[in-house]
């Protein structure tokens, strides 16, 4: 598992700071966080693959988190890309993609699925491909859950900002530890269907015996999954430390210091200082500062030191930064 940051600027982008876009490996598939403009080319500069299965997700509707998105997928569309597609944005996302099909002919020959959050309703509405602009299926939410998979659920919140903005939480299940063949092997379990659950830590009967595979030493103990927040852009919301309680990683955005916290406040964002009380009131293991203002572009490490005062596991974000979580 690998987050890449593709953009770390908040509005305006510098020399050295793209806007914002995170990935995440896992499984042989991307995940993306939002899609600031040209975010594509930092994708290749970190080496990404263009032909993975991708699910996006978009945080709301500020041209900065957004307008990478079409000319990414104009890119696909040049390639052969075969692999599926999942997009997840708030209401109006099919719009946007349906207009730039319109207007600029975008294409999508591989599998895609954009599907709308609606708060309000608590649905999630799902277009498949970019033709029909009705949509193919609405499906209740519970818990706020947008996708649940055999080994992660993504989960979002609504969050404080100056247009509807949704924060993301990427929670992996907890899984059994390591197979151990050999051992399956010494109490004589035959290869096939009953190692398949043994590997997934379920009691099995075998001959009359009851094999419990993590007493047995058949697969270690259950591990907990790892979870990653990122916040979008908001200011203080209570819904995003519930969303994000316990995270190893938040991803959050910082566009200004403590000293312009009126401005942020009335700009409904967030200061270095309120990304890491953030973070503490979440019990995060690590802070990542984000969506950095360009007028810190001299001096962006006061950020990282006011963060740090109050929550000390704190790095900020530059673009091509890759972090691996064990
Ligand atoms: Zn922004
Ligand atoms: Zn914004």
């Amino acid at each position: 598992m690998e987050l890449i940051i593709l953009g770390s600027a908040a509005a305006t982008p510098i020399k050295e700071r793209n806007l914002s876009s995170i990935a995440l490996r896992y499984r042989n598939q991307i995940f993306l966080f939002d899609c600031g403009e040209d975010f594509q080319r930092k994708f290749a500069e970190a080496g990404l693959k263009f032909n993975k299965p991708m699910k996006i997700f978009i945080s709301h509707f500020h041209g900065d988190h957004i307008i990478g998105l079409p000319g990414f997928l104009f890119r696909l569309s040049l390639n052969d890309r075969t692999a599926p597609m999942m997009i997840f944005g708030p209401r109006n996302l099919f719009l946007y993609l349906f207009l730039h099909k319109k207007i600029l002919g975008l294409k999508a020959k591989y599998h895609i699925k954009i599907i709308e959050i609606d708060h309000q309703s608590q649905e999630l509405i799902e277009y498949e491909g970019l033709d029909s602009e009705t949509p193919k299926k609405t499906i209740q939410m519970n818990n706020n859950i947008v996708l649940d998979t055999k080994y992660f659920s993504i989960k979002y919140a609504l969050v404080e900002h100056s247009v509807i903005t949704f924060a993301y939480a990427f929670i992996e299940k907890s899984r059994y530890g390591k197979f151990n063949p050999d051992r399956a092997r010494e109490l004589c379990i035959p290869e096939g269907h009953l190692w398949k659950k043994l590997q997934e830590g379920q009691i099995i009967d075998f001959n009359g015996t009851t094999i419990d595979p993590v007493k047995e030493g058949i697969v270690g103990a259950k591990q907990p999954g790892r979870k990653i927040t990122y916040s979008g852009d908001l200011k203080p919301s209570d819904s995003l430390i519930n969303l994000g309680i316990n995270s190893d990683i938040l991803i959050h955005e910082a566009t200004f210091a403590k000293a312009l916290a009126e401005i942020a406040e009335e700009k409904k964002h967030s200061t270095s200082v309120d990304a890491a009380t953030d973070a503490k009131k979440m019990n995060a293991k690590q802070l990542i500062l984000t969506h950095i203002s360009a007028r810190y572009q001299e001096n962006a490490l006061m950020l990282l030191e006011e963060a740090k005062e109050i929550f000390p596991n704190t790095i900020i974000a530059k673009d091509l930064l890759r972090i691996t979580l064990k």
